[in-house]
């Protein structure tokens, strides 16, 4: 496997080896049925064996709680947007959102268009993010059926590394993309959603895990298969599942579980973050990082050279040496370097001795 690159993308994003491999090795004939996990019935036994897993090494990664159901659902966080108001809006309140970049402005827009959403932050200067609000900047609502907020800022590199405190009011946190990234407390939320194309598998499903008395809760008059009661009923198998998708989910969980789980993946991180931001930081200033030093996200680093033209000649350069997707997020330009789960300390410490050769040859 030697032309394998080291690969940046923001999502869909790089997947462990071991999970590919897996995938391969199971691909044309899985656990001696003569077809392909893809080919079975997704109420067959062989597939509710890969599904069970999942959920079953979810639930044991991150320490998900009898409280709590784990769901894997379609149409990508994007959809969540939607269906989080359209099941758990009261008709006096539409959510409060703490509004830290553009994900969460979408979630908002889904939210205005069926309730009353309030704004509870939102730390945009002249449409730039580069802070997480702190506890005293935020105006929650006592009567909020739910406070929501986007952990990790995929397109302006900036993370909660400490959750607000709701009180009584559940808190929902979209982790597309930081899921995983570390050990996390699942009773302090009422839901926790993520696009699973990020930190978790492959494009196709949501993993969601959500507070069983708000599942229950969700209204009653929206379509049944907007309604998470629905898909919590029948274990996420009321409809046909991307049945490969959860498969994938499974190898990135299983990998994950094999190699230490979340204390182990959280030292790595940390490690990751060191390296880059270390890079950036001990440039002299020829690479600079916008976003405020403790609101700095570990799994998407956001930094500029000194001129557009300089950006351009790093990215090309940066794939010339076999290291891709390092192009910032179109809105923002600029250079983002996705380092998830996924992504070795080996493969960012290759980027920050490239950072370090680049600024030589160029500064
Ligand atoms: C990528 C991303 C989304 C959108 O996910 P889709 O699955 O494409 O809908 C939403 N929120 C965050 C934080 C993301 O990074």
């Amino acid at each position: 496997m030697t032309n394998r690159v080291v690969n940046f993308n923001a999502g869909p994003a790089a997947l462990p080896l071991p999970a590919l491999e897996r995938a391969q090795k199971e691909f044309l004939d899985f656990q001696g049925t003569g077809m392909s996990i893809m080919e079975h019935s997704h109420r067959g036994k062989d597939y509710e064996k890969v599904h069970g897993e999942a959920i079953s090494l979810l639930t044991e990664i991150l320490g998900v709680p009898d409280t709590h159901q784990v769901l894997f659902l379609q149409g990508g966080a994007s959809q969540m947007f939607a269906t989080i108001p359209m099941n758990l809006r009261t008709d006096e309140h539409g959510g409060d959102y703490v509004i830290t970049g553009a994900w969460s402005q979408k979630a908002l827009e889904e939210a205005k268009i069926v309730g009353k959403p309030h704004v509870a932050a939102d730390t945009s200067v002249e449409g730039k993010f580069t802070r997480i609000p702190k506890q005293s900047e935020l105006k929650l609502s006592a009567n909020a059926p739910y406070v929501h907020i986007t952990s990790n800022n995929t397109i302006f590199g900036t993370q909660f590394m400490e959750f607000p405190n709701t009180g009584s009011v559940p808190l929902i946190a979209d982790m597309s993309s930081d899921i995983l990234w570390r050990p996390t407390d699942v009773s302090k939320f009422g839901m926790i959603y993520a696009g699973a194309q990020k930190n978790i598998g492959p494009s196709g499903v949501v993993v969601v895990i959500m507070r069983k008395d708000l599942i229950e809760k969700g209204r009653k008059d929206i379509p049944k298969i907007f309604r998470y009661s629905t898909h919590a009923k029948e274990n996420s198998l009321y409809n046909t599942i991307p049945t490969f998708s959860v498969y994938m989910v499974r190898n990135v969980l299983a990998w994950l579980k094999e190699t230490g789980g979340l204390p182990a993946m959280e030292k790595q991180n940390r490690k990751k973050g060191e390296v880059i931001y270390g890079a950036i930081d001990g440039s002299g200033g020829y690479y600079t990082c916008p976003v405020e030093k403790d609101s700095r996200s570990v799994m998407n680093v956001v930094f500029r050279l000194p001129s557009e033209e300089l950006e351009e000649k790093f990215v090309n350069e940066a794939k010339k040496a076999g290291m891709v997707g390092l192009k910032g997020h179109r809105s923002v330009g600029g250079i983002r370097a996705s380092i998830y789960n996924a992504v070795g300390v080996d493969g960012v410490q290759k980027l920050a001795d490239f950072m370090g050769t680049f600024k030589k040859s160029n500064g």
